[in-house]
Formats: structure tokens, sequence, C-alpha cells
């Protein structure tokens, strides 16, 4: 019994913090985001991406006319997790102070297909691309509802935070930390591709991965140049996030 109290002892004060490697052991207290955990390109973009892409796309042919976004819910959704969506639909609204509207769909042929693959992590496309996209909720991502509204933002227009030409600036990437062949999820974009949208880059970004993402030894992959500044909040929209939404959409 001493030999196993010792050895408690001695485990946990080597122990690394836990990062899950899936969207099913995430829990509120991982030091990471559900959506940070997908198999997809950046954790949970869907490819293929649109050709122009600071972070928001600058090609017009990607974004929802008159900022209005048609949406179908697949059969899967229980009215507990519905209304989980709605009040980010209600928020993107308040926000942008009507601009920005999400609603069911009727007739139209381009809209977001809602569904509940639990077997795949949370994921969006990157702007309008027409036609049917989906975005995946499972039960995780719900539980984190900044990851909700960060879904949505990819499919308004958006890449992550990160990923603006000017990250270097900001933040240093800690590319010995990262797991092997999750690099990519690291990737930058000229600015010919993406725009800032007229703001600066923004820590507190919906956007902005979380410091111990893709992390393979519990080590921060991102470090951020301001030492006071803290990345990969998920509580909701930042206001530059709603003010980056608002240039693009010309509110
Ligand atoms: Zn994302």
């Amino acid at each position: 019994m001493k030999v196993l109290c010792l050895l408690l002892v001695v485990s946990s004060a080597l122990a690394i913090p836990f990062i899950p490697k899936s969207g099913k052991e995430w829990t509120p207290e991982s030091l990471v985001n559900p959506e940070e955990l997908g198999e997809f390109f950046e954790g949970d973009i869907m490819l293929p991406l649109p050709p122009r892409t600071k972070n928001g796309l600058l090609d017009e042919r990607y974004r929802w006319t008159n900022g209005v976004v048609p949406y179908q819910f697949s059969s899967q959704f229980t009215s507990t997790q519905i209304s989980v969506v709605e009040q980010a639909f209600a928020d993107y609204a308040s926000l942008t102070g009507g601009c920005i509207t999400f609603k069911e769909r009727t007739t139209e042929s381009d809209y977001i297909r809602f569904t509940q693959d639990d077997t795949s992590g949370c994921y969006s496309y990157v702007g309008k691309i027409g036609g049917s996209q989906t975005i995946n909720y499972p039960q995780w991502c719900l539980d984190q509802y900044g990851s909700v509204q960060h879904e949505m933002y990819h499919a308004l227009g958006f890449h992550h935070e990160q990923s603006r030409s000017d990250r270097d600036d900001y933040v240093t990437i800690m590319w010995d930390n990262i797991q092997a062949g999750a690099e990519h999820n690291f990737d930058k974009y000229s600015s010919a591709v993406v725009g800032g949208f007229g703001e600066n880059y923004d820590y507190g970004s919906v956007m902005h991965y979380s410091a111990y993402a893709f992390s393979d030894n519990g080590q921060k992959t991102i470090v951020t140049t301001d030492p006071n500044a803290e990345i990969g909040q998920r509580v909701g929209l930042s206001q530059v996030d709603v003010n980056k939404l608002m240039n693009m959409y010309n509110c």
C-alpha cells in the first residue's frame, strides 16, 4: 500500500496536463476547445477551401446574400439542442444589430444543414460554398457555447485568428510541441488571401486557438507575445469578431 501511495504521489507530481485527443474525451476542464480536436484541416474546417479566403475571405462570392443564412436541422436534434443553436442565432442578430440573421430554410438552394454525427468532430466549411453545406455539432460541441458560435463564424467567411498573415508579431508557434502530422493546423495565409476587415490581431477572438491546441507533450503550442494575453476563449464572439463580421457584410 505504501508503495502504491508513493507511486501515486510521484506520478501525479510528474503528470502533464491532460490534452484530449478526440472530441469524445473532451470535458469543460480540458485545456483545449472541442473543435480543436477534429481530424479535419485545422481541426474543424472542411475542405475544399475557397481560393480567396488577414482571416476573412476577401471574395464576396463566399458571403451570404444580405447577411441572411438559411438553415435546416437534421432530425437528430432534440429541442434542448436546438435551443442552444437558436441562442447563437439570436446573439448573432442582436450583436450585429439585425444585420446577420439565420432563418429556417424554405426553398433556398444555398443553406446550412446542422448535423449531429458524434463519430466525427465539430466542423464547418469556410464561407458559403453553394448548395447544402454542413455544420456538425456533436453534443460535446454544444456543451461549449463559444464553439457553437465559432463554427457559424467559419461558415460566415472567416478562418482562425492565428492564421492571419501578421500572427508572428503576436504569437510564437512552438513547433516542437505540436503532434507529428498536425503542423498544418498552424498554417498562416498571405494578406492577398485573407483580410483583417479593419481590425488588428485579436487575442480575445472566439476564432483563436487555445494555447495547448494540438499539443503532443502537454506544453503550449502557442505562446503570446503579450505575456498577459489570454487566448482560446469560447464564451462567445469578441467585440472585434463582431466588428469584422459587420465590416465584411457592410452592416
Ligand atoms: Zn475552427
